[in-house]
């Protein structure tokens, strides 16, 4: 039996559970099965940019991560005991090799898919508001077996480890073979490598073409605070996060973070980084775990580091504001989900201080 997830651009079919919404695996007729839709074959006569599918490799959890005791402080009012075994054992989740399609590759295959809500219908709906809360779901005026396309954004937040590095890839490898027709050397179509193997190759002069990452580091800064001693951690808050400031929302802060140069190790990259944007000198760098993030291709490092001296001197063109924060008084952070809450999480756990 196949089963399948849908992709849209960056969203996800999804259908709407008791706690929240959970991607939705169409399970293929058995006429459909890997082999017939496999465009891998050389000697396929179809089209050898036909955009559609892919099949998922297996995905690990990082099981080196905090557990996740922290995540259900949020919500645990909204769940019962056994919703929480569940998400415990969710966090040793293992996803399973699956495939992932394109909505229009669905659609132009004939495959039978549930009603989907249209995005207006959402827009009318508390779901806007980015949040996927229980609360909200209960609240909405939603039937239980509603499908809609879900930013994979917002499901990071709830989703399993192996299940959303599992989409994560998905959405990248659809959009790497939407990306990819042509040579970039020689400009002839491109087709599918054999089977197996996730490259593009031409036709005329042999060029292969694989799905590209981009490495990312993202850093954490300590330093005790010079006053107190409590340690603090240097934040900072980014033009691209915006700077509407209402009442019901505060400045979002993130932290240190750039992409990885060509010909640079990612220890100079973290230093580099932290050097232009902040101007301050680091000691102690380590690194602690990655995360891909597929906005478009980044693979996120994710290093910890101590304040080693200097003043912050804001790389103006980039951020408006950073600082050294207490843990115990954190302004607005990345959500839950991402690599940089993993990290000041972490930090904060070993101050014995629950996010
Ligand atoms: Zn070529």
């Amino acid at each position: 039996m196949t089963h399948a997830f849908i992709l849209h651009d960056e969203t996800v079919l999804c259908r709407q559970t008791p706690n929240g919404w959970s991607p939705v695996q169409i399970q293929l007729p058995d006429s459909v099965n890997d082999t017939a839709l496999s465009t891998h074959d050389i000697h396929d006569t179809q089209p050898a940019y036909q955009v559609g599918r892919v099949t998922l490799l297996e995905s690990l959890a990082p099981t080196h991560w905090l557990p996740n005791d922290d995540s259900s402080s949020n919500s645990i009012d909204n769940k019962d005991a056994h919703s929480l075994v569940e998400a415990e054992a969710a966090n040793t989740f293992t996803a399973q090799a699956a495939i992932a399609m394109t909505y229009d590759y669905a659609i132009t295959h004939h495959i039978d898919l549930p009603r989907i809500l249209e995005s207006h219908d959402l827009e009318s709906n508390t779901l806007k508001n980015n949040d996927l809360t229980n609360n909200n779901v209960k609240n909405s005026s939603l039937k239980t077996d509603t499908c809609a396309f879900i930013a994979y954004r917002l499901l990071i937040t709830q989703l399993p480890f192996a299940l959303s590095d599992q989409l994560s890839q998905a959405i990248q490898l659809l959009r790497w073979q939407a990306d990819t027709q042509f040579c970039s050397r020689c400009a002839a179509p491109v087709m599918h490598a054999s089977r197996g193997e996730r490259a593009m190759v031409c036709q005329v002069c042999r060029l292969r073409q694989y799905p590209r990452v981009q490495p990312c580091i993202i850093t954490a800064i300590t330093r005790p605070n010079p006053q107190t001693g409590e340690m603090q951690i240097l934040l900072a808050h980014h033009h691209r996060y915006g700077q509407q400031k209402t009442s019901s929302q505060t400045l979002q802060y993130g932290l240190i973070a750039g992409f990885v140069e060509v010909g640079e190790s990612l220890e100079h990259a973290v230093v580099r980084e932290v050097a232009e944007e902040v101007n301050i000198r680091l000691t102690d760098i380590r690194y602690v775990s990655s995360q891909p993030w597929p906005f478009p291709s980044n693979l996120m490092l994710g290093f910890r580091a101590a304040h080693a001296g200097g003043d912050i001197v804001i790389q103006e063109d980039e951020l408006s504001h950073a600082d050294f924060f207490d843990l115990s008084d954190l302004p607005k952070i990345p959500s839950k989900g991402s690599i940089a809450y993993a990290l000041i999480a972490q930090i904060a756990h070993e101050q014995g201080i629950s996010l």
